[in-house]
């Protein structure tokens, strides 16, 4: 009997749109690129059907995306209306540089941060990540100056070259940018997915910072049934990722998942140095809640799907084991200065707070199936936190 997953057809037409420089690489060049188009593809084929959406993304890496430089940090989601003012189609598009810079930030940074044996370096020497974190940021450099030289296709190379990365380093870091990749393209399709888009509706910069949230929190349910719940409980599985039991398996992934947010989160603070003159940054804006608030509410659904729906197959001891490695990495973020502990304290205001609520709010209206059970936590969360903020104030 197979243990795959089961075929579905659907009407999903879609085009990728590669920068044409591309094809004159090597695999791993091109990797990030393939691999981010498919992974939109995974949650966009079955999440526009089941929402009844026009089965139709076209994902971009060419468009100039407004506000932003060919090598920003950045994703965005955008519709393109029928003339009856229904969604004919949605784009997703990232800035032309920017995949090649996550595989690179993946290779340089958390292939190393989430090897058991390497990352002691970084515990001992915390401040030792910060120079990582500049040699990809060295790297990604060398790559914008040929960018503006001669373009997308010498941009990735002389970035490769810089750092020294080879084919080979596609074994160890793969699996780190896939995860990475996953999350930013499963946030873009959230937005289609919660139906932010509506010609007649105008959303405040509160809501939409909530519907950030709520895109987050579609992602990370999607992260967590791709990457834990489907796992399959198959000697094939088992024997592929070199693991005897099926709660191995399920330790293994969700350790990954939980790690893969952390990575996400370190680029966020990346992400934040380009807008602010080099200073690593997690600050919010206008229509973008704070990135810790962000990461919070994303790491407490994910650990929670996990503890309730897997509280059997686990042991106490890999339960705690994953409290352990993510409380690991978290003390050395901090200890490193990676976090900055300005943007800790700003994502405790309580002006934040409202964003919560109202996410809740949207999660109902839009009837968001996979979030339905979230809105009252998210309302809980919110209380709480408000109790505890009041209480802080001199
Ligand atoms: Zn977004």
């Amino acid at each position: 009997m197979s243990n795959r997953r089961k075929p579905i057809e659907t009407g999903l037409t879609s085009s990728v749109v590669y920068p044409s420089g591309l094809f004159s690489l090597e695999k791993d060049e091109v990797y990030p690129y393939e691999r981010f188009a498919y992974n939109v593809l995974d949650v966009g084929v079955h999440g526009l059907h089941v929402r009844d959406l026009p089965e139709s993304i076209t994902i971009d890496f060419t468009r100039l995306l407004p506000g932003c430089s060919p090598w920003s940090i950045n994703a965005s989601a955008s519709v393109e209306w029928a003339p009856d003012g229904q969604p004919l189609s949605y784009h997703i598009s990232t800035p032309e540089f920017t995949p090649s810079m996550l595989y690179m930030f993946s290779a340089v940074v958390t292939a190393q941060l989430f090897d058991d044996e390497a990352c002691d370096v970084f515990r001992d020497d915390p401040e030792s990540l910060g120079r990582r974190i500049q040699h990809f940021v060295d790297g990604a450099s060398a790559g914008v100056r040929a960018y503006r030289d001669k373009g997308i296709a010498h941009a990735i190379r002389a970035g490769y070259e810089t750092l020294g990365l080879r084919i080979l380093d596609m074994q160890n870091c793969a699996d780190d940018f896939d995860m990475l990749s996953k999350q930013i393209a499963y946030h873009e399709v959230g937005h289609a997915y919660i139906k932010q888009f509506m010609r007649d509706r105008e959303w405040t910069p509160l809501q939409c910072r909530a519907y950030e949230l709520m895109a987050d929190l579609v992602g990370t349910e999607w992260l967590y049934n791709g990457m834990v719940r489907n796992t399959p409980d198959s000697d094939e599985y088992r024997e592929f990722r070199g693991l005897d039991t099926y709660a191995d398996t399920i330790f293994a992934n969700a350790i990954m998942s939980m790690r893969a947010q952390q990575a996400n989160l370190i680029l966020a603070a990346i992400a934040g140095a380009q807008r602010k003159q080099g200073q690593l940054s997690l600050a919010g804006g206008e229509t973008h809640p704070p990135g810790l608030q962000r990461y919070q509410l994303q790491h407490i659904h994910l650990y929670t799907l996990i503890a309730s729906n897997f509280s059997k197959v686990l042991s106490k001891g890999q339960l705690s084991a994953i409290e352990r490695d993510w409380g690991d990495k978290m003390d050395i973020l901090v200890r490193s200065g990676v976090l900055p502990l300005d943007d800790l304290e700003d994502s405790l205001d309580l002006s934040h707070c409202d964003t919560i609520n109202v996410a809740a709010d949207l999660i109902v209206e839009q009837n968001v199936p996979e979030l339905q059970k979230v809105a009252p936590f998210l309302r809980e969360t919110r209380k709480h936190l408000a109790h505890v903020l009041q209480s802080r104030k001199p």
